[in-house]
């Protein structure tokens, strides 16, 4: 999808000329031991790149040249061993615009009672040097995640990693290329929204394509490589009896492949990252996208049903956050509820749309007429989801600016479901169904969703702050009259912050 080894962090440490050559010399010494040790760390995906000490106003100013510059600086961590005078920072950190995160660690951990002298009490004075630096970063009203604690504890490095996943994902989307094919689904509001507005304040372009130029690769696909492709599901998944060669529905699977094979190649010539389409607008096409779709989004592409754009780059972003971790992302639906007032609980699903990397065990991929679009039979992969967390997130646009909402959600193995031939996914939002439910209705949170069971809100709310955007978190903590107060003051916040600026 991405190859997180190959984007970078900046280490850069701040100091200043005051303590002599030998002091400066330690400092950098100490950092290079520590951005390498962070870079080592099997937890951190990123590579963790050691910058030279800044010292003056124009060494800052460089580095922040430097880093704006740098395509595959993906964002900044930043340290003051000794005491680094924040003025000289003003005008570098201005112009930055990459996300930054504070490590307010000390390259000593323990107190050496017995040695302790002032030298050591100079070298050693994150304690101080890095309040200095995080009150110019609070008099710049610069969003940054401050961590603290000894840069070898595995907590730490569990930080940086999270917000090192976030800043992969905000690069991605910064440069994300999302394809329309089709509009919106009629008369739905909720997966509107401004798409210039979307493009200056994350950097992804989203545009139209005709449903033709893709049927015309669609009718392209050859036999052979169908053929090929079908041997790859036979490995996959079970495939029920009448999708098998000779079976009433093998037709309908060789469709969906042919499909797959023509989607895939225009995503890899377009280089986009994510697509809609909409069963509003199928036109030449003989089934909905269902397993191709599937299939896609499980190769790490962002999809949204119905033209929904702002969904399909968010299935995109967690998908790169949550690379190479335990646990899958899709799309997804709030579809239906079991409304018992104690263990309320929603069905999550969608048409046939559901990313197979959320499934417990191997999926089926079955063929059922569908009673909406007007079209063949689709085939699709069917599956239950296990029994772990799992994160929803939703994008909005409420008119002056865009709003994230992420309910983290515990989900449940399913009854059987004999009749429900589709892909879904059981759980019980936080705190409760019913708080859960209302506080998102109040927010405004769509009825689709990015679903992840690799990453947490910790995730969400760090990739929210380095786009500059409102952050919703529903929660155990969650109550109904102070979330309502939350919605009103931010109404006020986002009218204002930018004058303040
Ligand atoms: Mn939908």
């Amino acid at each position: 999808m991405i190859d997180l080894k190959s984007l970078e962090v900046w280490f850069v440490t701040g100091s200043q000329h005051l303590y002599g050559e030998a002091t400066l010399k330690k400092v950098a010494e100490h950092s290079q031991e520590i951005s390498k040790a962070l870079n080592a760390s099997a937890q951190i995906p990123v590579s963790i790149v050691f910058k030279p000490v800044l010292k003056t106003p124009e060494e800052v100013l460089s580095l922040f040249i430097e880093a704006n510059a740098a395509r595959n600086c993906i964002g900044i961590i930043t340290w003051c061993h000794t005491f680094s005078p924040s003025k000289m920072w003003i005008n570098g950190l201005k112009i930055s615009q990459k996300p930054h995160l504070h490590l307010h660690t000390q390259y000593n951990k323990d107190l050496p009672w017995n040695e302790i002298d002032m030298d050591f009490m100079n070298l050693n004075q994150a304690a101080h040097g890095d309040r200095e630096h995080g009150f110019i970063m609070t008099r710049l009203r610069m969003n940054r995640k401050v961590v603290v604690g000894h840069w070898s504890e595995e907590e730490v490095q569990e930080r940086i990693s999270v917000w090192s996943r976030a800043a992969a994902a905000w690069y991605d989307f910064q440069n994300l290329k999302v394809a329309r094919f089709g509009d919106n689904m009629r008369q739905v509001a909720v997966t509107e929204g401004d798409k210039v507005e979307a493009q200056i304040q994350f950097g992804m372009a989203v545009n139209g394509y005709g449903v033709g130029d893709l049927v015309k690769l669609i009718n392209g696909v050859s036999d052979a490589d169908i053929d090929k492709l079908f041997e790859e599901y036979n490995d996959t998944y079970t495939i029920a009896a009448a999708g098998q060669k000779g079976g009433s529905y093998h037709e309908n699977v060789r469709y969906q492949a042919r499909i797959e094979l023509a989607l895939k190649g225009f995503m890899a010539d377009g280089g986009f990252g994510a697509y809609t389409n909409t069963f509003e607008d199928l036109h030449g096409m003989a089934q909905l996208p269902g397993l191709a779709t599937q299939r896609l989004m499980a190769a790490g592409y962002g999809f949204g049903a119905e033209g929904d754009w702002k969904h399909a780059a968010l299935v995109r972003a967690l998908k790169v956050m949550g690379q190479g971790l335990k646990g899958g992302c899709s799309f997804m639906e709030d579809y239906t509820y079991d409304l018992d007032p104690m263990t309320g609980k929603v069905l999550g699903a969608h048409m046939l749309e559901v990313c197979p990397s959320i499934a417990s065990g191997k999926p089926t991929l079955e063929v059922h007429p569908l009673g909406i679009g007007g079209k063949d039979a689709p085939a699709r992969l069917v599956f239950n989801t296990p029994a772990v967390p799992a994160i929803n997130a939703s994008l909005i646009d409420m008119g002056n600016r865009f709003r994230m909402i992420v309910n983290p959600v515990d989900c449940i193995v399913p009854e059987a479901l004999p009749k429900l031939p589709v892909a879904r996914a059981l759980w019980t939002p936080q705190p409760s169904l019913k708080v859960g439910a209302a506080a998102w209705i109040y927010a405004g949170g769509a009825h689709h969703t990015a679903f992840s069971q690799a990453i947490t809100a910790e995730y969400m709310e760090d990739f929210t702050n380095m786009a500059g955007i409102e952050y919703l978190e529903i929660n155990n903590s969650t109550t109904i009259s102070d979330f309502k107060k939350e919605l009103r003051w931010n109404e006020i916040y986002y009218m204002l912050s930018n004058g303040v600026k």
